[in-house]
C-alpha cells in the first residue's frame, strides 16, 4: 500500500499540501522516520509558527501552574529529560492538543470547564502521552516521504512548517489520531497520572462532562479530533480503578476562575 504512493507523492505534496495528513491516513503504525533530536527540531519551528497566530495567555499564575502540571507528568516519563514546553491559548472552545518535540497547548475553555484539578490533569496527561509515544511524527512519516521531512529540518522547506502551523491553528489539532493512537495514549496517561499522586479516574470524568455538555460531542474540538465514546471512558475507568489519588489541589478552583475571564 505504501509502496504504491511512493512514486506519486512528491507530485501531490505540493498541491494537496498538508491536507492528506490532516485528514487522516489509512495506515496504522508503520515507520517513523524522524528521530527523536529530528523530531524536537521540527517542533521548535513549529511552535514558533503556532505561538504567532493564537493568542497566549500571559498571565503568569496561570501559565506555571498548568506549566507545573505538565512537568510534574513527564516526569512520570522516559522523555523526562527532554525541554517539552506548556502553553496556554486564550480561547473559549474546550481543546488541548500536542505538537511534536514535547510541546502541549491547553485552552483557558478547557480549564474553565474541567470540574476539579484531576479532569485538567487528564486532560493534559492524554496530549503528553500522545507526544511519548510519537504519534505526530508517526503521522508525518506516513504522509511525507523522508527526504521531504529532512528538507523540513535543513531549513530547505519553511512552507511546509507553515502550513502545518496554520493547519494546526485552523484545526485545533495536530493530527487525527486514529482510535488505536487514543487508546495507546489513554492508557499511557492513566499510570502517568497515578505516578504524579493524581486519580486516574479525572481522565474518564473529564470526557463523560464534555459529552454530557455536548450532547453526545458534538462542537466540542477537543472530540472532534479525539473521538470519545462509553466504551472509551469505561475502558479508562476500569484502567484507573487499581489507583488512588488526589482529585484537586488548594489551587485550581482560583487558576479556573481566572481561565474563565479570557
Ligand atoms: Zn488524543
Amino acid at each position: 500500500m505504501r509502496s504504491s504512493h511512493r512514486a506519486v507523492r512528491p507530485f501531490i505534496l505540493l498541491a494537496f499540501a498538508v491536507g492528506p495528513f490532516l485528514s487522516g491516513c489509512a495506515t496504522i503504525g508503520g515507520a517513523n522516520y524522524v528521530s527523536i533530536e529530528e523530531e524536537w527540531q521540527i517542533g521548535q519551528q513549529l511552535e514558533a509558527d503556532i505561538n504567532r497566530q493564537v493568542r497566549l495567555v500571559d498571565d503568569p499564575t496561570i501559565r506555571r501552574y498548568v506549566e507545573g502540571l505538565g512537568q510534574q507528568l513527564v516526569r512520570q516519563t522516559n522523555m523526562a529529560q527532554r525541554p517539552w514546553r506548556f502553553h496556554v491559548i486564550a480561547d473559549d472552545a474546550i481543546n488541548a492538543f500536542n505538537i511534536p518535540g514535547g510541546v502541549v497547548y491547553v485552552n483557558t475553555g478547557l480549564i474553565a470547564q474541567a470540574g476539579s484539578a484531576s479532569e485538567l490533569v487528564g486532560a493534559i496527561a492524554h496530549e503528553v502521552a500522545h507526544g511519548v509515544a510519537r504519534h505526530g511524527t508517526q503521522r508525518l512519516s506516513q504522509a511525507y516521504e523522508p527526504n521531504v521531512l529532512a528538507g523540513v529540518l535543513l531549513g530547505g522547506n519553511p512552507g511546509l512548517v507553515e502550513q502545518l502551523a496554520a493547519q494546526v491553528v485552523a484545526q485545533g489539532a495536530f493530527a487525527s489520531f486514529s482510535r488505536s493512537d487514543e487508546r495507546e495514549a489513554d492508557r499511557m496517561a492513566v499510570p502517568m497520572m497515578a505516578g504524579a499522586g493524581w486519580d486516574p479516574e479525572g481522565l474518564a470524568r473529564m470526557f463523560e462532562r464534555l459529552m454530557a455538555e455536548s450532547g453526545g460531542g458534538g462542537g466540542i474540538p477537543f472530540f472532534s479530533t479525539h473521538p470519545t465514546t462509553q466504551d472509551r471512558i469505561a475502558g479508562v475507568r476500569a484502567m484507573a480503578r487499581g489507583y488512588d489519588g488526589r482529585t484537586d489541589d488548594g489551587q485550581f478552583s482560583s487558576i479556573r476562575s481566572r481561565a474563565a475571564r479570557y
